[in-house]
């Protein structure tokens, strides 16, 4: 443990001296001093089962074994920018990366954050396409640079001052809050509430958000459009799923009026999803550009952008684009690190194995308590959408959420929120867990539902 500040005196230097937005999750933050794969520990020694790693940053489990090495190695050799010298770790990382990924999408350009990823994407999208506008989903969450401030679409990170020029935001097809219903239309084992009435290949809503879609295309920006950004499922909204096949339809309108497609994989990429590596191969779809960041360094600083050599030739005449850290050695020798280690250690296949027998057994919550509204998700990506009641849908009160994410972490269960309401629990543990803790962590979140239910009962 540190030999470190007494908790008070820690929350008075936070109020003092850091940024007021880095607001605590919990109302008594927690002060955490170490991490060990799915486990972490704060100042006073108690243990958490950590189910949302740090919003999916951590991928492979906290300080895992292999890649503390070869940091440690890496942090005795050299760490400098990789903007001027060449050096093996970022040649050995292209490599590997550009393996996992289909053609033509070959080029890499690495940064630091999702933000500068998505910024650079966006770039990108304008330079290649030579047209302005570039169109996000309701609810989507790009970064919060000012540039990708204008995709990011979530009510309380818009802000009273101008940005977003050229960009445009659509309806989000969510199929659990959205007019058409149709949630067992998407990608996701579990058993959903409300049957869509047509055919699964055929969904309605898919249909019925295909032509809100074409309205935005129609309406709202230039003839020409520069790109469309996608989550391939939404991750600060709540983990939303679109309908299968709306994906599709959607990339190939926008390429029909001149944009590019681009795939933010910050969330759901490195096999996160369990059935494919990346998420818009669930969607059946191949993007131009990809974006990827939070567990592509496990918790170390890192991003990509992943593109053609087309596109990349489009942005390389107009501009000498230039980061003096994207890339640098560290970041690099542990990319490679967290990808040997998802490969050794199957862990693509241990999401899709626990995180099914997780979602199934969270699905059955929702059977038992008028509360637990949606259950959804894929592989180590779980969203539980907290309702008033089943028929109305209406959000569970803020109140009543903190509550319950409270007890669930005084049993020891760290779990996320999202959604505009913070109305959805979010789970995405690292993807080294097994079926115990999962075991563990529902029997918590049962616990904190009954106490929830005694409290409305009393
Ligand atoms: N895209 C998505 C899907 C994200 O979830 C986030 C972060 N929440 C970002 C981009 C931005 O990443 P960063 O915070 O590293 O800038």
């Amino acid at each position: 443990r540190y030999q470190s500040l007494a908790y008070n005196r820690v929350l008075e230097i936070h109020k003092q001296h850091l940024s007021p937005v880095l607001t605590a999750y919990f109302s008594e933050p927690l002060l955490l001093h170490q991490g060990h794969m799915e486990w972490l520990f704060d100042y006073e020694g108690n243990r958490y089962l950590d189910f949302f790693s740090g919003i999916v940053t951590v991928s492979v489990g906290h300080c895992h074994p292999k890649v503390n090495a070869v940091a440690q190695k890496q942090l005795g050799r050299l760490w400098h920018t990789s903007a001027v010298f060449f050096h093996p770790p970022i040649h050995e990382y292209a490599e590997k990366l550009s393996a996992l990924l289909p053609e033509p999408l070959k080029v890499i350009f690495l940064m630091n954050s999702g933000s500068e990823a998505n910024d650079l994407a966006m770039l990108m999208a304008r330079a290649h396409s030579n047209n302005t506008d570039i169109i996000s989903f309701r609810g989507a969450y790009h970064g919060c640079s000012p540039y990708t401030l204008g995709l990011t679409n979530v009510g309380f990170h818009k802000m009273e001052l101008p940005s977003g020029m050229g960009c445009q935001s659509t309806m989000c097809p969510d199929v659990f809050c959205g007019p058409w219903g149709g949630s067992h239309c998407r990608d996701s084992p579990v058993q959903t509430i409300r049957k869509c009435s047509c055919a699964p290949d055929c969904c309605q809503a898919k249909d019925q958000y295909i032509e809100q879609f074409k309205d935005t295309l129609s309406t709202s920006v230039a003839k020409s459009i520069a790109g469309f950004f996608a989550e391939p499922i939404q991750g600060v909204n709540g983990v939303v799923q679109y309908p299968k096949g709306f994906l599709k339809e959607a990339f190939e309108l926008v390429r029909e009026r001149g944009g590019v497609c681009i795939a933010d994989e910050v969330q759901t990429g490195f096999g996160r999803l369990g059935s494919h590596f990346w998420g818009f191969q669930t969607h059946g779809v191949l993007p131009d550009i990809v974006t990827m960041a939070k567990g592509i360094g496990n918790g170390f600083p890192m991003a990509a952008v992943v593109t053609t050599p087309e596109i990349a030739k489009s942005l390389a005449k107009r501009l000498l684009h230039f980061n003096t850290f994207g890339g640098n050695p560290m970041a690099c020798a542990i990319g490679s690190s967290v990808l040997e280690v998802i490969k050794e250690e199957n862990l693509q296949e241990n999401s899709q194995e626990v995180g099914t027998y997780m979602l199934l057994k969270f699905a059955k919550l929702r059977d038992e308590f008028e509360i637990v509204g949606d259950v959804r998700g894929k592989g180590l990506m779980i969203g539980i959408e907290m309702v008033k009641d089943k028929t109305s849908r209406q959000p569970l009160p803020r109140e009543e959420i903190n509550q319950i994410h409270q007890d669930c972490k005084r049993m020891g269960l760290l779990i996320g929120r999202g959604g505009t309401f913070s109305q959805t629990f979010r789970i995405a543990p690292s993807m080294c867990i097994n079926k115990p803790e999962v075991d563990f962590a529902v029997e918590v979140f049962r616990s904190a539902l009954i106490q929830h239910k005694q409290r409305q009962d009393k």
